[in-house]
């Protein structure tokens, strides 16, 4: 049997923090380097969460080995688990998302994953606050790959080694708010649907040849529909 699979992007697709994984990447890079607003004016949407740190590094100057990378790594979690629970900015899941998955959980030829720059544990910290956690059953983050662009593979990869295999790349299709979701999708033959939930509006989405622009996703039949296409 073949599947569909579905891999959407965390922040600005499904949910927002509210900040939080800024706070406490902020809080994080202030205690370990004793730098202040590590990360202001450093660009996040579609970005990994490696290549967000070794970007503040080395604005900031700071040679980091790889066990300081692992003792960020960790503290991160640890602040993130803390500042997960405070108000922010438009804190809260995307319109439309939880019935989505809700729906798209009741369908037996797809699985949904996640495609996302978070590190695995942040992103897991982020959806279990949100009770989205369940919903997913495999990923590719950014502890797997530096870009974007090698995650999507890599997400299937694990796919398949759990019996979730697809009849052809056209199966698989991508969900993002940022150019770099849809080009993380044509780089590996995926289909590619954009939303404008997060940093980019419907036009700026549209230049990037996304197979599939959404304002959001509320509308779950017309979602469904969309994303059970078949593969071209
Ligand atoms: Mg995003």
């Amino acid at each position: 049997m073949f599947f569909k699979i579905l891999l959407f992007d965390i922040d600005g697709t499904l949910l927002l923090s509210g900040q939080a994984g800024y706070r406490a990447l902020t809080r994080t890079f202030k205690e370990l380097f004793g730098v202040a607003r590590g990360f202001d004016d450093i660009p996040v949407a579609g970005m990994t969460d490696e290549s967000i740190l070794t970007a503040a590094l080395e604005r900031a100057g700071v040679a980091a080995d790889l066990e300081t990378r692992a003792r960020f790594h960790t503290r991160y979690c640890e602040l993130l688990a803390d500042e997960i629970h405070f108000p922010g900015p438009r804190k809260g899941l995307m319109r439309g998302v939880a019935a989505l998955l809700e729906t798209l959980s009741r369908c037996n030829d797809i699985r949904c994953g996640l495609v996302t720059g978070n590190f695995a544990r942040p992103a897991q910290i982020k959806l279990e606050h949100f009770e989205l956690w369940r919903f997913f059953h495999f990923g590719a983050y950014g502890d797997d790959a530096p870009v974007r662009d090698e995650l999507v593979p890599i997400a299937v990869e694990r796919a398949r080694r759990d019996g979730v295999a697809v009849e052809s790349a056209g199966d698989v299709v991508v969900i993002g708010d940022t150019p770099l979701d849809v080009q993380c999708a044509v780089a590996a033959g995926a289909r590619s649907v954009a939303v404008a939930t997060g940093s980019y509006n419907e036009a700026a989405l549209r230049d990037t040849g996304a197979h599939v622009v959404l304002a959001d996703l509320r509308d779950t039949d017309a979602v469904v529909e969309l994303l059970l296409e078949p593969g071209r």
